[in-house]
């Protein structure tokens, strides 16, 4: 008697895609890759929105496994696989970390704001050289270590890695948020103010 045909939806967001290949390795007859684009590809996929893609598959369960085993190795939740049997999602775009405690972001500034005892950064756009400047000081205005960069991922990368700083967690992720804040006044001729919300900040005069 031959095994029941069963049936899945796999619906492909280009976008998320960051060229890991992971999906193609795995299952070559449902996903290609485009080398030069560096993206994967839905092979048979129709276009169902901009950039989006949806397929069909169906064939016998070792087939529907592989298929969606290769769209959940992802590792950016590209895909969404829907069986068309039950209904149910079988892989979600969510990040569900199985059995992985959810904890719900809090923060009170008054409460959980602690100043680190190793120093504090100032930020700075130089708009005349399409640069972010950041120094770091140990006390009032004395800057004992200074990174210039056009990107905020080089520049707390280098900070991150190339000084012996050791500050708190927390501090690294705030120089994080500012350096994109910084890079998105930079970007959009914002007048970049440390600390403020970017919804804050006014059009530079020129
Ligand atoms: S596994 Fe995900 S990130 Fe990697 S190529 Fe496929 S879609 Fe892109």
């Amino acid at each position: 008697m031959s095994e029941e045909t069963q049936k899945i939806r796999i619906v492909f967001d280009e976008a998320k895609c960051i060229g890991s290949a992971a999906c193609f390795k795995a299952n070559p007859n449902v996903f290609g890759f485009d080398e030069k684009r560096q993206t994967a590809i839905l092979l048979n996929g129709k276009k169902a929105n901009e950039r989006v893609f949806e397929t069909i598959i169906s064939g016998d369960a070792q087939r529907i496994k592989s298929a969606t085993d290769a769209a959940a190795s992802c590792p950016v939740n590209a895909f969404v696989v829907t069986s068309l049997d039950s209904g149910k999602t079988i892989v979600s775009d969510t990040i569900n970390g199985n059995s992985a405690p959810t904890l719900h972001a809090v923060y009170d500034d008054q409460k959980d704001f602690i100043l680190d005892d190793k120093g504090y950064f100032l930020i700075r756009v130089n708009y005349n050289m399409k640069e972010i400047e950041v120094g770091f000081c140990n006390e009032k205005n004395n800057v004992v270590v200074k990174v210039v960069g056009k990107m905020p991922i080089g520049i707390y990368h280098t900070i991150a890695t190339k000084t012996n700083l050791e500050l708190r967690k927390e501090h690294y992720a705030y120089l994080g948020r500012e350096l994109e804040k910084a890079y998105h006044c930079l970007m959009t001729n914002l007048e970049y103010v440390q600390d403020d919300e970017l919804h804050e900040m006014k059009k530079r005069k020129v």
